[in-house]
């Protein structure tokens, strides 16, 4: 099977949170099966350009732009053993040019702009996958494109899936960004299509993206429940319910090449399950890295995007709750929002002094490793959450995860006290308020449990680091859409 993944991130060239995560593990997964999977991305100039090789340039492309057309260099490179094709604009706007992935006003344009691009380097190149596989709203106009635009041109044979990783984000903008890539507003705004169900003038690009896709996926089973049934579909429930036979929840793997205690580049000491004493080396250098006191404390992490999604009021009064009760504190956040940024820079001006407490205010890749690698539990208390990935990740490298029983986080986390699974199967710590005494009903269980009762907090580390979250489930379901969907020969 030939796959096309067209999205706004892939890590490591380019990363903000899970959905560059998603997109290398599914690929990684894929090619390993024996598929030959590509990636198209825009040309950010963020990109971690020391993790490609052999960057070259293979085309010149001309993409319309409203009644123009805007010249693009397309240069393709090797990112961790993936081709990926990037798409640089020479556009009076720098669309890609902008030191960061998103978070700029013209945000729908600059995306719009890339899923008309990639649509059209396909057919310039003549590539006709069987799948084409894209990701939440920025590329949702690829399935709309395709069969309003590009079929008729001669791309009879792809088929979409597309995925949505979140739904507080749905790409809403006006009909001028339907222009901008060829789309005629009146035959594709209507409420069946891409008219937003809350505002007739604003066009969803989302929901084009669920309308005119072969085949729907959120990444967990929860939330593909939630969004149906709940305020979490933020608008888009009856869009979804409507296409209920073409939609399906499929919790999302991590990439166990990437996050892999055992082999982990970025840690001082490697180590498994067999070898779980050896983890203490990597809590001593990430206190000497980080200035925290050397004591008998557990170190309870936040490594998360600053959002509100993300539930930052509960974090930081997880910050206040772990000193107050003899824990560490280590947090690692990165947010565009500058309100958040500040009220989280006041929060670490606060804490510095204090020894058993260090929030870094960054994205740090490397530095997140050896936060998985040296602390004992992970707090993740969202307000929503779709699949989440630092329980999983936190569970690979012994951690023991406390989140709200939410989205992914209730398909992954079983409680140590309440979960009906079978005690190996018990992996962490659940709370369901939205509340500080929801967080502390199930924070001071585990930092009670990890003081009063070691043997039975390292057996639950090890309960999580037996489940597995690798790609090999995920990724067969994955094919099996994709099979479903396929053009017949
Ligand atoms: P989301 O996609 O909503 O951001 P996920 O839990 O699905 O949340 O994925 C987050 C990914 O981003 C994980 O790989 C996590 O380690 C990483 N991450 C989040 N914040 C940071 C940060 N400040 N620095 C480094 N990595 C981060």
């Amino acid at each position: 099977m030939y796959v096309v993944m067209i999205s706004a991130e892939s890590a490591p060239v380019a990363k903000a949170g899970g959905l560059g995560d998603f997109v290398e593990g599914i690929a990684h997964d894929m090619s390993a099966r024996g598929h030959r999977v590509e990636i198209i991305l825009p040309r950010y100039d963020c990109l971690r350009f020391d993790r490609i090789w052999e960057l070259h340039k293979v085309q010149d492309l001309w993409v319309p732009y409203y009644s123009k057309w805007i010249h693009c260099d397309v240069e393709v490179g090797q990112a961790d053993g993936l081709t990926c094709w990037f798409i640089g604009p020479h556009s009076p706007q720098a669309f890609f040019h902008r030191g960061r992935i998103y978070g700029e006003p013209d945000d729908a344009d600059r995306f719009a702009f890339f899923s008309r691009a990639a649509l059209e380097f396909m057919q310039k190149s003549g590539r006709h996958p069987d799948i084409i596989h894209c990701h939440d709203w920025q590329t949702g106009l690829v399935p709309v494109l395709l069969y309003e635009i590009y079929q008729q041109l001669g791309m009879t044979g792809p088929r979409v899936c597309y995925t949505l990783h979140n739904l507080g984000h749905q790409g809403w903008t006006g009909e001028h960004i339907l222009r901008q890539v060829g789309l005629e507003p009146a035959a594709v705004v209507t409420p069946d299509r891409l008219q937003d169900h809350g505002n007739p003038t604003v066009v969803n690009l989302m929901k084009g993206g669920i309308v005119y896709s072969n085949y729907v996926t959120t990444v967990s089973p929860r939330y593909a429940w939630e969004v149906q049934h709940s305020d979490q579909g933020m608008g888009l429930q009856q869009t979804l319910q409507r296409h209920a036979a073409k939609f399906g929840g499929v919790l999302n793997g991590i990439d166990y090449e990437i996050w892999n205690p055992e082999t982990d580049p970025y840690i001082t000491q490697t180590y498994c399950a067999d070898t779980l004493q050896r983890k203490a080396r990597n809590k001593a250098a990430l206190r000497r890295r980080l200035l925290l006191e050397d004591a008998v404390r557990p170190i309870v992490a936040v490594v998360s995007r600053l959002e509100r999604q993300k539930g930052l009021e509960l974090i930081r009064h997880a910050a206040h709750f772990c000193l107050a009760n003899d824990a560490q504190f280590v947090l690692l956040g990165a947010t565009r929002d500058p309100e958040i940024n500040d009220s989280f820079r006041e929060l670490k001006y606060q804490l510095d002094d204090n020894p058993n407490c260090h929030l870094e205010v960054a994205y740090d890749e490397e530095l997140s490793h050896q936060i998985f690698a040296g602390s004992d539990m992970i707090v993740i208390p969202s307000v929503y959450e779709p699949c989440g990935l630092t329980q999983m990740i936190g569970m690979r490298y012994g951690v023991v995860p406390v989140v709200r029983w939410v989205g992914g986080l209730a398909d992954t986390v079983f409680d140590a006290n309440y979960s009906d699974q079978e005690f190996t199967r018990r992996n962490g710590y659940v709370f369901n308020d939205y509340t500080a005494a929801g967080l502390e009903s199930a924070l001071k269980r585990a930092i009670g449990l990890w003081f009063r009762f070691p043997e039975y907090f390292r057996q639950l580390r090890l309960n999580g680091m037996a489940w597995d979250h690798s790609w090999n489930r995920p990724g067969q379901r994955y094919l099996d859409i994709f099979n479903s969907i396929e053009a017949p020969p």
